[in-house]
């Protein structure tokens, strides 16, 4: 696999709309210490404590046949609300990709809250959730965001 050097603000808003190949291999990365930290939060959706380190379900967060999504593609999720991103009968799959996109980057904020990762200012200057999102889980692949274990 190739490895992502730190790019500048200006590249990356040029290549974050392109879905590639790149993109979707990115479920090979895996790190147990962020999925430790995660399970310490509450739930992104609700507040509630006990919560799982929910993978995101999107191909372009590495999902693919027979692989999690990359560990870095990660969600505080209480099992109740874990339960309605994977199966949620409820929901068009346009829906669940927007609230996967909000929870992903709500896990984030509030690991930085905690003084876990450090989230550079551009990154909110996305545009929506989704390009945070993914901003913030290609700068955690690559090493760029974690300061504590
Ligand atoms: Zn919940």
């Amino acid at each position: 696999m190739t490895k992502i050097s730190p790019r500048s603000a200006a590249q990356i808003a040029a290549t974050v709309p392109t879905v590639d190949c790149e993109t979707v291999q990115r479920g090979n990365y895996r790190n147990k210490a962020l999925l430790a930290a995660v399970r310490l939060l509450p739930c992104v959706k609700c507040g509630m404590i006990g919560v799982h380190a929910a993978h995101s379900n999107r191909l372009i967060h590495g999902k693919g046949r027979g692989i999690k999504a990359s560990d870095a593609a990660i969600m505080a999720l209480c099992p109740a609300d874990h339960y309605e991103i994977d199966n949620g009968k409820n929901y068009t799959k346009r829906d669940l990709e927007t609230y996967q996109d909000a929870y992903i980057v709500k896990t984030y904020a509030a690991l930085e809250r905690d003084g876990k990762i450090n989230i550079p200012a551009h990154v909110w200057k996305l545009h929506g959730n989704a390009e945070i999102a993914l901003e913030l889980i290609r700068m955690q692949e690559d090493g760029a965001l974690w300061v504590h274990f």
